[in-house]
């Protein structure tokens, strides 16, 4: 008899998997708090937030309750030539709650989709003021933004998962990745050598894109919010456009409601996606001053040439109001402030163990890097047999949490995290 684990193993993919020699899933049934409940039976804490989009937790009421009125209502709607509440509600929040200069709203359907439409607005943006050879980006060594084609080429080009690509993917600068850490000074070296490919390039390139202040999937990296200060002052100084991708970081994970805030900067141009639904569905948005919106619709086209066909989907916008408002009401800073400190108490110390390279602790994200790169299949089996979700990847084993989650579950996770620096 074929199982449905049978069936998926021949037919799914799933993220970055080979169907010749597939890696065992485990099928979930449900979902609640910080819970998974496997077919089996068996109970796992989740530390992964369905990678930072889950935090508040799975299955919540008020998210369940959001998701069935608007279905009531009309789940979706075409956005062109039409508008609804939902989409209106959301595009309040995202301009009340980020900077004052990011007046403009596109939403789009996923992290990548919203990378897309930063870059084009960037370039459009130049090609409308008759700047041709604008066409270029400037991003990070250890970046990530996504696994699109656009994307894909603003992503580290040697780590960043796609260099099998890079004869078709468009050729972009490169500034080595921020190496000041998150409390202390900031070395000069990051921010010069950023000045010096502006000092030789700034007619080619369009815009700096960076994740501020923690580099996600390209190696979970933190760094100083005093370089974000320093890359906007050198974008001004260059005529470059400032793109921050805050897919990941955004929605509170890092203490603050957005990364940018521990800098106090303001990009041109902001992704925001993830945590944006709570984890409920796929929604992003790509938010722009009036001067970057302006200046493309002065330009030749007249208008953004973009717009997917789920742009603002109503259920999706419903959603995102009720996550957001959730966030709000909920008092996350306390409890963000609280896993950090946990995390700080049971994740750095593991950095005494041979095995582990580096630990480190922003916000409800705690990182263990080892020395070699874990053994996926067994150590995600043993994983699960400990009663916890976490998904390494490469060097890395790292854990961010629902918001939700309480001491006890917390130190389940890193207990795991333990057990494995131990044996390792
Ligand atoms: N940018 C960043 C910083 C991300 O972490 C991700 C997703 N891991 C993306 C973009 C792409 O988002 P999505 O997977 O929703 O397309």
């Amino acid at each position: 008899m074929t199982t449905d684990l049978d069936f998926d193993r021949d037919h799914l993919w799933h993220p970055y998997t080979s169907t010749s020699k597939p890696l065992p899933t485990f099928a979930v049934a449900s979902a609640r708090g910080v819970r998974l409940t496997l077919e089996d039976g068996r109970e796992l804490v989740d530390g992964m937030s369905s990678w930072w989009a889950a935090v508040h937790g799975y299955n919540h009421p008020v998210l369940n309750q959001a998701a069935k009125e608007q279905i009531d209502r009309m789940a979706h709607v075409m956005f062109g030539g039409l508008t609804h509440e939902p989409a209106v509600a959301l595009g309040k929040k995202l301009v009340s709650l980020t900077p004052e200069p990011l007046q403009k709203v596109f939403l789009a359907d996923s992290g990548s989709v919203s990378v897309e439409v930063a870059i084009k607005m960037a370039l459009q943006f130049w090609l409308s003021q008759g700047r041709t050879g604008k066409d270029k980006l400037l991003a990070l060594r250890n970046g990530y933004h996504g696994d699109t084609f656009g994307a894909m080429a603003a992503c580290d080009p040697v780590n960043g998962m796609h260099s099998l690509f890079s004869g078709v993917l468009a050729q972009h600068y490169f500034a080595p990745a921020p190496q000041s850490p998150f409390e202390g000074p900031l070395h000069a070296e990051g921010v010069d050598a950023v000045r010096a490919l502006l000092e030789q390039h700034a007619d080619d390139i369009a815009a700096v894109i960076l994740e501020p202040v923690v580099q996600g999937a390209g190696g979970m990296r933190i760094y100083s919010p005093e370089y974000l200060t320093a890359v906007r002052e050198l974008c001004d100084e260059f005529s470059v456009l400032l793109i921050f991708d805050e897919i990941a970081t955004g929605f509170g994970r890092t203490g603050k409601l957005f990364a940018l805030e521990h800098a106090g900067v303001c990009p041109d141009i902001l992704c925001l996606g993830k945590a944006i639904t709570g984890g409920y569905m796929t929604l992003a948005a790509t938010l722009c001053t009036d001067r970057v919106a302006a200046g493309i619709c002065d330009g030749e086209a007249g208008v953004l040439m973009h717009g997917p066909t789920f742009m603002g989907n109503p259920l999706a916008c419903a959603v995102a109001n009720a996550s957001i408002q959730l966030l709000l009401d909920c008092g996350w800073q306390a409890r963000v402030a609280a896993i950090e400190q946990q995390l700080k108490d049971e994740v750095l110390p593991l950095k005494q163990f041979d095995s582990v390279a580096d630990t480190r602790v922003l916000g409800a994200i705690g990182v263990m890097e080892m020395k070699e790169p874990v053994a996926m299949e067994e150590v995600q089996k043993r994983f699960v047999e400990q009663g916890v979700w976490i998904r390494p990847f490469g060097k890395l084993v790292y854990i961010m949490p629902p918001f939700v989650i309480e001491p006890a579950d917390l130190s389940k996770l890193t207990t795991a995290m333990k057990d494995l620096a131990e044996r390792s």
